[in-house]
């Protein structure tokens, strides 16, 4: 199995080169092909096993084939990418930033412990996916910098962490105020019955891919 094979785009194709990556994990064998068709996922990967790539890679590609429909008005968000921690956030920005350097995709990362000043001006400036920790997400949102009317793909990584930290409360804010139509991918390093019920809240009839 090559990166080819998995008909990703040529400018994606190009930085997987350049990263030095020549064969797709076994998580990003099975979910690369789900995400592109536009399915619901239900992930269950650990850190290490390249779970950033697998869901990073098809949002960016399913974002740029957008792109030519667009106006010339502000970008609005169109993927969030919902993160326990600030060291993970800006490992998927990081990321997402080296995957998609020939997308023309704008990415950025907002987490707590910080001051605003800079995350908002990436804001104003008009970003496609935003990487964020829920706390610092929320108080932006009710600031009035975040805008998730026009989301497509929401991604919740690291549930399990996620639950772990008491973010259940904050996570459950950001899902009301989503847009119902939308593609949704969830990962969790493990499945109890408290993540299943959450997945089951956010999921519709997704594909399960386990590593
Ligand atoms: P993750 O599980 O997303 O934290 O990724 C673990 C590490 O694997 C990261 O340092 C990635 O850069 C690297 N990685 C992800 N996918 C691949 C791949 N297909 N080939 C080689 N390295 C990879």
């Amino acid at each position: 199995m090559t990166f080819e094979n998995l008909n990703l785009i040529e400018p994606i194709l190009k930085a997987l080169k350049t990263e030095g990556y020549s064969n797709p994990t076994p998580i990003q064998a099975k979910s690369i092909p789900l995400i592109l068709q536009e399915r619901d996922l239900l992930g269950c990967a650990q850190t290490g096993t390249g779970k950033t790539a697998a869901f990073s890679i098809p949002i960016l590609q399913l974002l740029h084939g957008q792109q030519s429909t667009e106006g010339r008005g502000k970008r609005p968000i169109k993927s969030l990418i919902l993160t326990p921690t600030r060291e993970l956030a800006l490992q998927i920005g990081e990321s997402m930033e080296s995957y998609g350097k020939h997308t023309g995709l704008k990415s950025t990362v907002i987490f707590g412990g910080v001051p605003q000043r800079k995350q908002t001006d990436a804001l104003r400036a008009g970003v496609d996916i935003l990487i964020a920790t829920p706390g610092r997400l929320l108080d932006l949102m009710s600031q009035k910098y975040v805008d998730l009317q026009h989301l497509q793909i929401f991604v919740l990584d690291e549930a399990d962490r996620m639950l772990d930290m008491g973010f259940v409360n904050d996570v459950k804010k950001v899902l009301k105020v989503l847009p119902e139509k939308k593609q949704s991918l969830f990962f969790s390093a493990t499945m109890a019955p408290e993540i299943m019920k959450l997945a089951d809240t956010i999921l519709v009839d997704p594909a399960k891919v386990e590593v």
